[in-house]
């Protein structure tokens, strides 16, 4: 966790961002980026805003930053969601297995939920672990804008305590 009333983010420049394959190879998605570390003040309540200068563009980027305690109560929140998805997923994957392996008698189609569970359960394979991990890493740091293309720059929250800024390619 980072100490109390600063937050630690990475600047990533992205320089390419590639797909590859899709139709007989497996798709692969190759992302490189320069990145630097900043350390940014949170605000003793509510949340500010931060300049931050990308090491790669020089491109200021505007960030918001929230203070303590409402960061903390939105990690909680999002892992919260993130743990409700997944008891919805069992339950909705246990409800498709019993309908769906049912032998039904001639003229009889499955019950309305069945494509209800189908959709839930999918929808919750892709939420709770999205939700968990951004639960986790949520540092109460996001971007609010930067210069176009916008794509181009992402703030990430960095959790190990690192003060030197450093660049990576
Ligand atoms: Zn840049």
């Amino acid at each position: 966790m980072n100490t109390a009333g600063t937050a630690q983010v990475e600047v990533r420049h992205i320089l390419s961002d590639k797909v590859t394959g899709g139709v007989l190879k497996p798709r692969t998605r190759t992302i490189t980026w320069a990145a630097a570390r900043y350390v940014v003040k949170r605000p003793p309540s509510g949340k500010h805003t931060v300049d931050l200068t990308c090491t790669e563009c020089s491109a200021s980027l505007l960030a918001e930053v929230r203070d303590q305690s409402s960061t903390r109560t939105i990690a909680t929140v999002l892992r919260v969601i993130a743990a409700l998805s997944l008891v919805v997923f069992v339950a909705a994957l246990a409800y498709a297995f019993h309908e769906g392996g049912k032998t039904l008698p001639e003229g009889q189609s499955l019950p309305t939920l069945f494509p209800i569970s189908v959709v839930a359960v999918i929808v919750t394979f892709v939420a709770a672990p999205t939700l968990y991990l951004r639960g986790r890493y949520y540092n109460g740091v996001s971007m609010l804008d930067a210069p176009k293309p916008r794509r181009r720059h992402r703030i990430i929250p960095v959790r190990a305590a690192r003060r030197v800024v450093r660049t990576r390619r």
